[in-house]
């Protein structure tokens, strides 16, 4: 999600929220390291950004994930990720770290009109957004188009 959609979920659950700079229009690590505090829960990236379409390397996030707090979320949102060529998927980050993969089919799949993503979570976390999810969240027809 681009910064203002970060922005407006932290405002909507009431989160307290930085950003940090970016370099070039590029994600700068080292500042959002900078911006991370010992009580800080998720980080939040956009790679491609929208509407930067700079990206953030794989490895470049591989490190970031390590240099977090082991108890801090790091999400990934990656809506254009289809529009990359020769990026390495990151899925196993989410299989062994705290961390979230999340895809769209809005804008490769052009399904903007379905609103459905998908995440790659780490089944204790898929577990805790289940219990917050509306009952009514995605048409059947949503879900059939999906599938
Ligand atoms: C479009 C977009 C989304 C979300 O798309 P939905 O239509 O809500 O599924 C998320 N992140 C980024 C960067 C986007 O451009």
């Amino acid at each position: 999600m681009p910064i203002g959609f970060f922005r407006t979920i932290a405002q909507t659950t009431q989160a307290d929220y930085c950003t940090a700079p970016e370099s070039e229009l590029t994600v700068s690590l080292s500042a959002l390291l900078d911006a991370v505090r010992p009580q800080t829960k998720i980080v939040c990236v956009a790679t491609p950004g929208n509407p930067t379409g700079t990206h953030i390397a794989s490895d470049q996030l591989r490190d970031l994930r390590a240099q977090l707090q082991s108890d801090t979320l790091l999400i990934i949102d990656e809506a254009y990720c289809e529009f990359l060529s020769g990026s390495e998927p990151l899925f196993d980050l989410a299989d062994h770290r705290n961390a979230i993969i999340l895809r769209t089919f809005s804008k490769a799949y052009g399904l903007a009109v379905i609103r459905v993503g998908w995440g790659y979570f780490p089944l204790h976390i898929a577990a805790q957004i289940r219990k917050m999810m509306n009952p009514k969240n995605i048409s059947a027809a949503s879900q059939g188009a999906a599938s």
